[in-house]
């Protein structure tokens, strides 16, 4: 494979942009070698400058659950660009879009836009604090919440071990006021509750986790979580900002059955642009400026152009149809990586929440961020390395998921697999 073009442009970036990069995993830091500049990408399809093309399970992270340059999508942005990209006034396809999402996500009654996951995740916070006057927060460990200061904590190696921060620069009395606690685990959560319960303001999860490798929930633990908070007047947030749109078109709490107080959005809402929202209970979200005065603002929010393909996406998805046949080509997708890995003998556990694929280089069971560290990460980046020479693109890293879009063809899907049979023997 040539990559000429992207070494010497991942060089000069690097004299400019800390790293090369405007974020960390593109970096491919964790399974080494360069990052690839992306020239143009259509359908599933991803090209790089040096003309090399792939099939794209990436999909900027998940936005583009369409599929790239999507006609219709396409078609709407061109007409919001011309009249104008930004007012910092009221437009009306900022209602269209909240009032969509009202409508499709079970638990928002009422919804502010912001530009990105971190920004909807960060307020949602403040909002959660604001309402119960409560300063912690609990969340869970691999989770991923975008990177705000009291968010980029992890556990401590005791069970009741407050916070310490991911990154220097996050001081430790914000990280003081995050707990954490292992995913899926009932038990820990429950023993933290109720040691923390007057200054716990909200809990957040990922309601399937999508940054540890794809680490679905049990429903007992959804359920449970929904049960405790209202038992200790803490509200439930649940980060959607990859799941909302995904795995169900009103999300996971939608196909989990399981309604939170607040709900995070971003990636697929705005269509491949800049954006995010947090939305809820009515009595809550009253909170916010001006309607209250919990203040949050933007002076992009609402972009009419954001909004326009966030609006077209949801309207694509709408479609009949468009999750059952996302279900049948990721399960098609997935049982051919298994059985490839099956018959090269390695071992392989595999993770699915519909268009949303995890594959562990370990025995298993994957249910938390323990049991996801346990992969075998050298094997996945030989792994990723040998699919990007057979013109596949995936996440590089292992703590990432493996998505699919409306535009993977079957075709696709097949040259996939037949990759995979002969990547998979290579890793002995
Ligand atoms: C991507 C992501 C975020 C952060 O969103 P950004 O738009 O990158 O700030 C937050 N939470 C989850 C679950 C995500 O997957």
């Amino acid at each position: 494979m040539k990559t000429a073009q992207s070494r010497a442009n991942f060089k000069s970036a690097q004299s400019v942009i800390p790293g090369g990069v405007n974020s960390p995993v593109r970096a491919f830091r964790s399974v080494g070698g360069d990052p690839l500049f992306i020239k143009q990408a259509k359908g599933a399809m991803l090209e790089d400058i040096d003309s090399n093309k792939f099939v794209d399970y990436v999909l900027s992270w998940g936005p583009m659950i369409l599929g790239h340059a999507h006609a219709e999508v396409l078609r709407a942005v061109l007409s919001a660009i011309k009249r104008g990209t930004s007012y910092g006034a009221p437009c009306v396809g900022e209602v269209e879009l909240a009032k969509i999402i009202v409508k499709t996500v079970p638990s928002i009654e009422q919804v502010r836009l912001v530009n990105s996951g971190t920004e909807a995740v960060m307020s949602a916070i403040r909002l959660a604090r604001a309402y119960t006057k409560r300063d912690s927060i609990l969340k869970f460990d691999g989770c991923y919440h975008g990177h705000a200061d009291h968010l980029l904590v992890k556990a401590g190696s005791g069970v009741a071990t407050l916070g310490i921060p991911d990154s220097p620069g996050v001081p430790e009395s914000f990280a003081r006021h995050t707990l954490t606690a292992p995913y899926n685990d009932i038990k820990t959560t429950e023993k933290l509750i109720h040691k923390h319960a007057r200054e716990l303001g909200a809990i957040i999860v990922e309601p399937v986790a999508g940054n540890m490798g794809v680490v679905p929930p049990t429903v007992e633990f959804l359920q449970w979580l929904r049960m405790i908070t209202d038992k200790y007047g803490i509200l439930l947030i649940f980060d959607e900002v990859i799941t909302g749109f995904r795995v169900h078109v009103g999300g996971a709490q939608t196909l989990y059955k399981v309604l939170p107080d607040l709900t995070c959005l971003g990636k697929i809402i705005g269509g491949g642009l800049p954006i995010g929202a947090y939305g809820g209970r009515k009595d809550i979200m009253q909170m916010i400026a001006p309607a209250g005065p919990v203040y949050q603002a933007g002076t992009l929010s609402g972009n009419p152009v954001a909004v326009a393909a966030g609006l077209e996406t949801i309207r694509q998805l709408k479609k009949p149809g468009v999750y059952k046949e996302l279900e049948k080509k990721s399960k098609e997708l997935a049982d051919g990586l298994g059985e490839a890995a099956k018959y090269a003998k390695i071992p392989f556990y595999q993770t699915r929440v519909g268009s949303m694929l995890g594959g562990f280089f370990t025995e298993g069971p994957v249910i938390d961020y323990a049991g996801a560290k346990k992969s075998n990460t050298a094997r996945y980046a030989k792994f990723f390395h040998g699919m990007l020479n057979h013109g596949i693109y995936l996440a590089p890293s292992q703590f990432e998921a493996m998505l699919l879009s409306t535009a993977h063809t079957n075709r696709q899907i097949r040259q996939t697999i037949v990759a995979a049979q002969e990547v998979f023997p290579t890793l002995r």
